[in-house]
Parts: C-alpha cells; sequence; structure tokens
C-alpha cells in the first residue's frame, strides 16, 4: 500500500471545526491554535454580537420586518473586532471598542441568537468578516457552517458531536464556575433548542460536510481531543506542536 504524504506550511492551514452547540468547539479550536501558532475565530461569538446589537436596539423579533429592516440598517455602522484582551492572550469580542465578551455569552442572548442567525443577511454581514479572516490562512474556525459554506475548501474539516445530557452538563458547569446562576433543564433545553434550529434553517444549516471528520467527544477528555488531533495533522501533513 502506498501512503501519500503532502507537506504544507502550518500558515498555510485552513482548519474548518463545525458541530452542535456546546460539544466544546471553541475550546478545543483555541487548543489548536495556541499549540500550532494559528489565528483562532470564533464564528459564533459574532453572531452572539450581531444579536447583542439586536437585543440592545429592540430589534430581536425576527418574524417583524420592521426589526428586520432595523437591524440591516444597524449593523452598516457597526465594527466587530477580535482584540487580545483575555488574560491567556486569547480575542475577545469588541463592538465598536466595547468589551462585549461577557455579555454575549448569556442566556438570554444564547435564547435569541439561532433565530437571528437564521437571517440571510446576517449570515451575508458575518460572512464577509469571516472571509477576511480567510485570506490570512493559517486559521482555525469553528461555526456551524465553516467546513460546508464559508471554507468548502478548508484543508482539514471536523465535526464535533456529543451526547445532548452531557453538552448541557458541561456547559451548565460552565456557568456555575463562572460565578452565574442556571437551572440544568433549562440548559438542557437551550441546547436542544438551538440544534434544532440550526439543523432545520433554511439558509447555511448545521450539516456535517461529506469530507469532514467525525468527532464524537462525549466520552472525551481535552488532552484526549489534543492527542487525537495530533495525530491527524502529523500523518497528514507531517505537522507538530510549535
Ligand atoms: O458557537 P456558539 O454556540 O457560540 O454559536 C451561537 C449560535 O450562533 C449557534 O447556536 C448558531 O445558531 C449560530 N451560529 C451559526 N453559524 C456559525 C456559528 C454560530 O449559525 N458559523
Amino acid at each position: 500500500m502506498f501512503v501519500l504524504y503532502t507537506s504544507m506550511d502550518k500558515r498555510d492551514i485552513i482548519i474548518a471545526i463545525d458541530g452542535h452547540s456546546s460539544t466544546g468547539k471553541s475550546t478545543f479550536a483555541k487548543a489548536i491554535s495556541k499549540s500550532y501558532g494559528l489565528i483562532y475565530v470564533d464564528t459564533g461569538a459574532l453572531y452572539r454580537g450581531v444579536t447583542l446589537v439586536a437585543a440592545r436596539n429592540n430589534a430581536s423579533n425576527m418574524e417583524s420586518r420592521h426589526d428586520i429592516e432595523k437591524l440591516s440598517d444597524i449593523l452598516q455602522n457597526v465594527s466587530f473586532e477580535f482584540l487580545k484582551t483575555a488574560p491567556d492572550g486569547s480575542g475577545e469580542l469588541h463592538l465598536n471598542g466595547e468589551n462585549i465578551e461577557k455579555e454575549i455569552r448569556s442566556l438570554e442572548i444564547a435564547q435569541k441568537v439561532s433565530e437571528v442567525a437564521s437571517q440571510p443577511f446576517v449570515r451575508d454581514f458575518v460572512d464577509s468578516i469571516l472571509k477576511e479572516y480567510g485570506t490570512k490562512r493559517g486559521v482555525v474556525m469553528d461555526g456551524r457552517d465553516i467546513g460546508t459554506v464559508v471554507f468548502p475548501d478548508a484543508d482539514l474539516k471536523i465535526f464535533m458531536t456529543a451526547d445532548a445530557s452531557i453538552r448541557a452538563r458541561r456547559r451548565y458547569n460552565e456557568i456555575l464556575a463562572k460565578g452565574g446562576v442556571a437551572d440544568y433543564q433549562e440548559v438542557l433545553e437551550n441546547v436542544t433548542e438551538r440544534d434544532k434550529m440550526d439543523e432545520t434553517r433554511e439558509t447555511a444549516p448545521l450539516k456535517r460536510a461529506p469530507d469532514a471528520i467525525l468527532l464524537d467527544n462525549s466520552n472525551m477528555t481535552q488532552n484526549d481531543q489534543m492527542l487525537w488531533i495530533e495525530k491527524i495533522l502529523k500523518e497528514k501533513w507531517g505537522l507538530s506542536p510549535s
């Protein structure tokens, strides 16, 4: 049997990570970016940021033509930027210079984001920011449609999933660990509701790209996942952590 090795510079790679809510995509993507010196882009944060803009301007009812037009107008004048302000040096989302990282993680935003993200004008807005990052390459992005819509030619596509109750438990513990208050049942409902909305929306629904590698991390630690990806990157392109 012949094995074809192709070499690749880390700075050229695009890794697309898609999958269900609360599968730890961003934690995984951040760890990969740190290990391999890649730029990390949290695409869900941008959808959450747009949702925050909608909520602050009373324009988050996506069944109302008025709200859609209002939000669409407002988006012409907002700028989002990831700035390295977190203690661990990772990027935090800023809206017109204001750090909104904490606010976009609230349950209120989580409950509204899938509806906002289902709007084609919102997807176009976020996609234009993402494509800009893609031109830089050496990027790892996580989201719902990165390997299918945003970067269908990504070098490596991963589709992450895990049992819904395990995901909800992780999310619940994360909220408590950050000093927040949560109800497990409510978190579980939010996780399953978001999956359903993401999978059934008309524009860019969440689905596994045919060439995406499946990663079910129900019973995996973060360390297990790193060993898993290190093996793939080594075998495919001879890449090692820096
Ligand atoms: O990844 P995160 O949970 O922060 O994403 C928040 C929401 O943004 C998702 O539930 C999904 O509705 C939406 N999203 C999306 N496409 C992406 C990333 C996130 O529709 N690429």
